[in-house]
């Protein structure tokens, strides 16, 4: 955490922020270890270039507040004080002020009304590229995540979760409690697409029952110790026909290529080149309908984006799903997801569960 706080505070000089103002976002954990209540009462931390950093809370969320106290003061605020003009006061005259991207509008606001001719900016711009880099406790969670994912996938693929004569949406809450039963404290969503609904890359799971014979797109994922894990495996339901079978093995070729293609330097873009031009040349390419990854960390989407006009080159610690998929309108589809580290190394992946299509019976 402390090198954290020296790395935000490096870049912030190098750009000219006066100060950093984080309320809802990833930003705060990753900085301080302290998620702010997604509620009506203000949470923000306020961290000076110059200054030691003050976390403005509800008095009543204080006793919340345990851990890294040493890297900010506490400002508790009781239900009759403004927490806006306590932010603003600590503030002060510094103008170039950077606030978290998903601070609530009606507390940015307020604040622009307290704090009148500044300039403002996305925290983002400042911290977007230090949290991409992951450091080796980063990892770790993650790996751990994804091993927790690893075992749930695993019972789908042997046929442990039963599929047929279920509901997606049952099979869905299946695989979430699965997760838990796994040591996630969350699950973020449990995507189950069968029949002509696994060509939808985000289907809601619902009142579709599954039947023999289809293929069913399986794409979860959750948070523990406050890192994402995230997994897709598709399997089907009986014997597959063979042009099943050849979309499957052009897309499993083609995901294997772009974990291998994700080495240091490599430019994101250049990752899902790899994987598009060999689903094109399959003869799939206008049904591969998204980019194929992104980066994973305390939010399940962030940066690097794996798509096509990102040329950032990826770095060691660089953390990012390898997703690509074929989907046919109204009649099958299939996803293969694997998180990857970039590596001095190489890229590791961060699941290891076979890639091949599985057949369950049951
Ligand atoms: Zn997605
Ligand atoms: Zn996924
Ligand atoms: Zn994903």
């Amino acid at each position: 955490m402390h090198s954290r706080v020296e790395r935000v505070r490096a870049r912030m000089a190098e750009m000219g922020v006066d100060a950093l103002l984080l309320s809802l976002c990833a930003d705060l954990p990753w900085l301080t270890g302290y998620e702010a209540m997604p509620l009506e009462r203000l949470t923000m931390l306020v961290l000076p270039a110059d200054e030691v950093a003050t976390l403005v809370v509800p008095a009543l969320e204080a006793p919340r507040v345990k851990r890294h106290r040493e890297l900010f003061s506490l400002r508790p605020w009781s239900e009759t004080e403004d927490p806006v003009a306590i932010v603003a006061e600590l503030v002060g005259a510094r103008r170039r002020l950077a606030v978290s991207d998903r601070t609530w509008a009606t507390f940015v606001l307020r604040l622009q009304a307290a704090l009148p001719d500044r300039q403002w900016l996305a925290s983002s711009r400042v911290t977007t590229p230090l949290r991409a880099v992951k450091d080796a406790a980063e990892i770790e969670a993650l790996r751990r995540a994804g091993e927790a994912a690893d075992r749930v996938a695993t019972q789908l693929r042997s046929g442990d979760i039963p599929l047929i004569g279920r509901t997606e949406a049952e099979v869905s809450a299946d695989i979430g409690r699965r997760l838990r039963a796994e040591g996630h404290q969350r699950v973020n969503f449990a995507i189950v697409g069968s029949g002509p609904n696994s060509a939808s890359p985000h289907h809601e799971p619902g009142s579709r029952t599954i039947g023999p014979g289809e293929a069913v797109v399986c794409d979860f994922g959750g948070t523990m110790a406050g890192y994402c894990s995230d997994i897709t495996r598709t399997v089907f339901t009986g014997p597959p026909p063979p042009e099943f079978v050849d979309l499957y093995s052009v897309l499993e070729y083609a995901q294997a290529a772009a974990v291998a293609a994700a080495r240091v330097g490599t430019p994101c873009e250049e990752v899902d080149g790899v994987a598009r031009s060999l689903i094109e040349g399959g003869g799939f390419g206008e049904h591969f309908i998204h980019r194929t990854g992104h980066g994973i960390g305390l939010e399940e989407h962030e940066d690097p984006y794996i798509v096509a006009g990102n040329r950032q080159p990826l770095e060691p610690g660089h953390a990012f799903s390898v997703e690509p998929g074929i989907y046919l309108a109204g009649r099958w589809g299939a996803r293969i997801e694997d998180i990857v580290v970039a590596t001095e190394d190489g890229p590791e992946a961060l699941n290891a569960v076979d890639r091949g299509l599985a057949v369950v019976e049951a």
